[in-house]
Order: C-alpha cells, then sequence, then structure tokens
C-alpha cells in the first residue's frame, strides 16, 4: 500500500527531515507513527499525501510512484486517500452532515450517492444523530468524529490520522483510536501520528519510532487493551 524507498527529505534551511527511510505498510495494517516533535512524521504524512516530493528515494502509493504524478493527477491521487488532520479543517457553520457531503460532492458524487454514503458514515463514527448540528456546537472529541467521517466519505483504502488525541481527555482518546482500530477491522488501512506513548502501549500493534529522520523502532508489540480501566 505504501513503499518508501531510500526517501530523504532536505529542506533549503539545511535540515535533513528525514534520511534514507524505508517503509513498507502492506494493505490492511494498523500502524502507529512515533516520535518526538521534530523527528519528521510531518514530513512523512506530507510525503505519502504527495504534498511534498523527495529530495532523493521513491513513494510508492498502491504501487504508484506519486513522486511522477504531475497536474490534476495529484488531485485525483488525493481523493483516493482519507485525510484527518490535527486541526480538523471543517467547515464551523456548515452542519455535520454538510460537511461530509462537501467532500462528496468535489469528488463529483451524485446526489444519491451522497443521500446514501453521508448518514452511513456518519453511523459508523456514532454520529448518527447529529447529522443537523452545526460543526461549531459539538465538543472536540465530535468534531474529531466528524473529520473522520468526512475522511471516510469516499471509502479511501488508506486513512491517515495526524495526532487525532491531541486535545481530547484520555477517555475521549481511547474512544477515538477504538473506533480507528473498528475502521480498520473493516479493511481501511489505518497511519496514526501520535506523540502518546500510553496509547500506543495500551492499544499495542505495529509501532514506528521517528528519531531524527530516522527509524528506529519498527516492531509489532502486544497491547494492554484488556487491562485498561477508567
Ligand atoms: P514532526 O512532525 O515529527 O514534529 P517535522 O516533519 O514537522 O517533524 O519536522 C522535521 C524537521 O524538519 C524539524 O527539524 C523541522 O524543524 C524541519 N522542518 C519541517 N518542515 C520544514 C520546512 N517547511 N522547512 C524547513 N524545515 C522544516
Amino acid at each position: 500500500m505504501v513503499n518508501l524507498k531510500n526517501v530523504t527529505v532536505h529542506y533549503s534551511s539545511g535540515i535533513d527531515a528525514l534520511v534514507d527511510v524505508n517503509l513498507h505498510i502492506s494493505e490492511g495494517e494498523f500502524v502507529f507513527i512515533v516520535g518526538e516533535s521534530g523527528a519528521g512524521k510531518s514530513t512523512l504524512m506530507k510525503l505519502m499525501l504527495r504534498e511534498l516530493t523527495p529530495s532523493s528515494g521513491r513513494v510508492f502509493v498502491n504501487n504508484r510512484n506519486i513522486g511522477a504524478l504531475k497536474g490534476n493527477k495529484i488531485a485525483m491521487f488525493r481523493r483516493t486517500i482519507g485525510v484527518v488532520f490535527q486541526d480538523f479543517r471543517l467547515i464551523e457553520d456548515y452542519t455535520v452532515y454538510e460537511n461530509v457531503a462537501f467532500a462528496l460532492r468535489v469528488a463529483d458524487s451524485s446526489s444519491k450517492t451522497i443521500r446514501q454514503r453521508v448518514p452511513y458514515v456518519l453511523n459508523l463514527v456514532g454520529l448518527g444523530s447529529k447529522a443537523k448540528s452545526k460543526v461549531r456546537e459539538l465538543s472536540g472529541g465530535e468534531k474529531q468524529r466528524v473529520a473522520i467521517a468526512r475522511a471516510l466519505a469516499n471509502d479511501p483504502g488508506l486513512l491517515i490520522v495526524d495526532e487525532p488525541t491531541g486535545n481530547l481527555d484520555p477517555k475521549r482518546s481511547y474512544e477515538i483510536v477504538g473506533l480507528l482500530k473498528e475502521i480498520n477491522r473493516c479493511g481501511t488501512t489505518v497511519v496514526m501520528i501520535t506523540h502518546e506513548h500510553d496509547l500506543v502501549q495500551y492499544f499495542g500493534g505495529r509501532i514506528i519510532n521517528l528519531e531524527k529522520g530516522v527509524i528506529t523502532f519498527d516492531e509489532t508489540i502486544g497491547g494492554s487493551e484488556d487491562y485498561y480501566e477508567e
């Protein structure tokens, strides 16, 4: 699904944000990307979204060398990936329904598809009853769910989630990761960027640790999910 081959990203400031990174993420995986601030996590995410191209090396998503994409092929490629940004990027004055419908409309979905798909993804994230609420009236955890629903609107094979628990209390954080795990069980590959070690230890799974642009750890660990109590 995602393949990085000897990828280095050199910024004009003189910093190497990623150094000769090799990484393979298979279809159906759930991967945590962890690392301190400045480790290169956002740079890795931008590479996977083709917001950046590597200074050297190649990035493949679904077996395509995405660095070679040009013009509107880049926009078309991005539509095949679901992204949940740290700041959500929702339209606050729109309803929950409209925010999700918007993602479908820009991807040229039919009205019929929109009418079917929006309630489906809202139910999936547990927000079926909030469809008519304005986003600005929602809690942080609910906004996060709207952002996830919108990212899933076009049924992407890959979902990238950037620090989804950054502004949430612990209980909501565990619920959001639980939801992402559920989405993964339904077949979507999930890459979650986080710096919250407790959460990662609790859920377990494949953990990729970045340090100064280098992968220093890439292993699957068992979680302690069964022992968590509020
Ligand atoms: P993280 O997401 O793990 O905090 P980043 O990928 O944002 O890490 O940053 C990795 C390194 O690259 C840091 O040293 C950061 O200061 C630097 N960096 C990130 N973006 C830019 C940029 N646009 N121009 C110059 N340096 C950058």
